[in-house]
């Protein structure tokens, strides 16, 4: 019989597909890595298994431990959902401009939601990296497992989401593009590519302008959720990417809207954003078919119906020529 034991069986092996619209004029070969078949629904799943694995082995998570996590959602989702399996109590610190129905889900699986103002500089009391360090130092058996730091991030994605690309390319993959969070997907992801194809693989990270990776010099606030920091984390390796491609919120929105449409795939901004990155990329070095770019896609639309497919949000924050170029007339 076909039966898994528990959810958490069902973590990784997501599928590569075929880009055909979206790609306009580039004629390298763009395929995407559709990171929400995991069964939390994004990429997170990968490291919330890692780190909560490694911590039950450590001795730092006993039965009956508390974990407490500032995250923007998909993090929150994964570890609620692997700590849902295994027993574990969850509270997770997220800052204001996490949409609603995300801390709606984060619920759903049993978690505690703290919200924290977006607008304070991460020193600030009010911060939720202090709020949860706080929280994380006065309850008794809490696990904080860090995403930004804990090294067992990085390493899930190069156990897992770098092999599978490896092996599901039959090793011709060239560049492999991903946006930039905790840097935790590029790094380990990255650094198995690089290992196993001897230098041959590029890595290209997608990073929202306003964001430290792509220009230090002026960081600022912008819309897509999930990616860019104001500040390098651990979990980022900066000798991994080859090269870094900004990429604005329209951007990044009119390419979400565009693979919704043209390719089927209902993902969210950051993979908007990776795949726009992906295509600056390709067409500034005249990448040709011969080139394999792997694109991964962190999580699904499902989380941002009520702001990037939302119209009436999409004008009202300036992204209304994105809505004009991607929606149909009305009749
Ligand atoms: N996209 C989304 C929606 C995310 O939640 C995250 C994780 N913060 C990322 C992309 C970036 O992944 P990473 O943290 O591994 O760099």
């Amino acid at each position: 019989m076909n039966i898994h034991d528990s959810l958490t069986d069902l973590i990784g092996n997501t599928p590569l597909v075929r880009l055909h619209h979206v790609t306009d004029d580039v004629k390298a070969d763009i395929v995407v890595k559709v990171e929400y078949f995991n069964p939390g629904g994004s990429s997170k799943d990968r490291i919330a298994e890692r780190i909560i694995s490694a911590a039950e082995e450590s001795g730092q998570l006993k039965p009956g431990g508390v974990i407490v996590e500032p995250t923007s959602g998909n993090t929150g989702v994964g570890l609620a959902l692997v700590a849902q399996q295994r027993g574990y109590r969850t509270i997770f610190v997220v800052p204001d401009k996490v949409s609603e129905s995300k801390r709606a889900v984060l619920r759903a699986y049993g978690a505690e939601v703290v919200v924290t103002p977006t607008d304070v500089a991460p020193d600030d009391p009010r911060s939720y990296y202090n709020v949860s360090d706080r929280l994380a130092a006065t309850i008794p058996g809490a696990f904080k497992p860090n995403q930004y730091s804990n090294p067992n991030g990085p390493r899930s994605h190069y156990e897992t989401t770098g092999p599978e690309i490896w092996e599901a390319t039959d090793h011709k993959v060239t560049h492999f593009v991903a946006g930039i969070g905790t840097g935790g997907t590029i790094s380990g992801t990255g650094r198995y590519l690089k290992e196993v194809s001897n230098g041959a693989v590029k890595v290209i990270g997608a990073d929202p302008e306003g964001s430290i990776y792509s220009n230090p010099n002026d960081v600022h606030q912008y819309n897509i959720e999930g990616v860019g920091e104001d500040f390098y984390p651990e979990a980022f390796d900066r000798n991994i990417t080859d090269d870094i491609k900004q990429v604005t919120d329209a951007e990044a929105f009119e390419m979400t809207r565009r693979l919704a449409k043209e390719e089927g795939l209902l993902v969210g901004g950051s993979s908007g954003m990776a795949v726009a990155g992906a295509l600056k990329y390709a067409r500034e070095n005249n990448l040709d078919e011969h080139q394999l770019v792997v694109v991964l896609l962190p999580d699904s639309g499902r989380s941002y119906l009520e702001k990037i497919f939302n119209d009436d949000w999409m004008r009202a924050n300036g992204y209304g020529d994105v809505v004009d170029r991607t929606s149909s007339p009305s009749i």
